[in-house]
């Protein structure tokens, strides 16, 4: 530990890190103390809303030197996943440092990592004395690993998230391996999770009757499995960037019958499929209602989740992304926004209408998300609060005329945003 004893920066984040906010259960009040504590500590007006009963969200604010202009909203999530301790080289909630400064912990990339980098850029800017034209707000949210039920999606489509007039928002992506890439999404696959149902008249199991539930769902299943087969062909062969931008679909559960010789009453089979972006999403859905037409009668389907699609945040043209694009690409990183394969939250702040970049500012990093010793090592953490120093000042001071650092003065257009 030496090293780093008495580095601020380091022990802040290790101290959020050891708040055991780990589903299931998760009690949030140690996180809110917490992020109470720093903004006291920032001298920044915090606020806690509670949209669902012990399910805090944090809003830390900047106020920017004109307020009235909308603002900037950096979203982090305060629960992490479920740890197999024993598969752990160190506790998942000790933050242990090793001697070449990785810290062990679960939330060391998804996502208490990019939090507190949020918090600390905001603090060096202040310290610094910078000036922000743009009121920028720094929110933590609970319960974003089990889908943000009470988390994102009540906070996003509430009043209180409507006054922060937020005009752009940063969310997680995740690590990346190489040392000058950072892996940033635009846009999200939609989640459907759905159960095929397929009822047959009960019968022995030595005949050959017809319109068993077995030749249903084999229907049913060869369908999804072809459609799948083509995605995978086209992954294989087409120049897309990663899974975001295909549809998978996965079986995932299979239920029914009662005895191996008796032809089962019902028989069913579980999807869990992310339909790409540039997918029409009524026409897969007409697909699927087509093929449970075409198994036979008793077919039925349910959909567990059946999300919205959400319209990508156009990148092009947009003032904000061309600022946090400029300022990556001139500390020499590379950055090519893509589709996330997941989810994250940044899916409720675009269904408001509002552009949401989905940016981790850590390279030279294994992605060990919801992983066996996760980790991250202090100097990467350390590189990522310099960057997010410098997007947070571009972001927030959009609209302001300034000289870049070839010499011209580009103005960056204003207008309404
Ligand atoms: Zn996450």
């Amino acid at each position: 530990m030496s090293k780093w004893e008495n580095d601020d920066e380091v022990q802040r984040f290790r101290e959020y890190l050891k708040i055991p906010s780990v589903h299931p259960d998760i009690d949030y009040d140690d996180c809110v103390k917490f992020l109470r504590k720093q903004a006291e500590e920032l001298g920044l007006p915090v606020v806690v809303y509670e949209f669902a009963p012990r399910k805090p969200v944090v809003v830390i604010t900047w106020q920017g030197l004109e307020p009235d202009l909308p603002s900037i909203l950096l979203n982090s999530h305060m629960d992490v996943v479920p740890v197999h301790e024993e598969h752990w080289t160190y506790p998942p909630f000790a933050a242990h440092v090793t001697e070449d400064g990785w810290i062990y912990a679960r939330g060391t990339q998804d996502m208490k990592s990019v939090g507190m980098i949020h918090l600390e850029a905001v603090r060096r800017l202040k310290q610094a004395g910078a000036k922000i034209k743009r009121t920028v707000h720094i929110s933590y949210v609970p319960d974003e690993e089990i889908g943000s039920q009470e988390g994102m999606k009540l906070f996003a489509a509430s009043e209180e998230f409507k006054r922060l007039n937020i005009g752009f928002e940063l969310d997680e992506s995740g690590p990346h391996h190489k040392p000058d890439e950072f892996f940033a999404f635009h846009g999200e696959r939609t989640s459907r999770q759905i159960k095929v149902t397929c009822v047959g008249d009960p019968g022995h199991g030595s005949f050959l009757s017809s319109g068993t539930a077995g030749e249903k769902i084999a229907y049913i299943i060869d369908k999804f499995m072809s459609y799948r087969a083509e995605q995978t062909k086209q992954i294989k062969s087409r120049t897309i960037r990663g899974f975001g931008e295909i549809t998978t679909i996965n079986l995932t559960q299979l239920e029914g019958g009662v005895q191996i010789n008796v032809l089962p009453k019902s028989l069913s089979a579980s999807f869990d499929i992310r339909i790409a972006p540039h997918v029409d999403h009524d026409k897969f859905e007409e697909m699927i209602d087509t093929w449970c037409k075409e198994a036979g009668k008793g077919v039925t389907y349910e959909y567990f989740v059946k999300n919205p699609q959400v319209p990508n945040s156009q990148i092009e043209g947009n003032p904000f992304y061309t600022a946090l694009a400029d300022t990556v690409k001139d500390l020499g990183i590379t950055m090519k926004s893509s589709i996330c394969p997941g989810a994250t939250d940044a899916r409720f702040v675009r269904l408001q209408g509002i552009p949401a970049i989905n940016i981790t500012p850590i390279r030279n990093t294994p992605l060990l998300i919801h992983n066996h010793d996760e980790r991250l090592n202090i100097e990467e953490y350390k590189r990522g609060i310099d960057v997010m120093e410098k997007i947070v000042l571009a972001v927030a001071n959009v609209g302001i005329r300034h000289t870049n650092h070839k010499g011209d003065s580009p103005m960056r257009e204003s207008a309404k945003l």
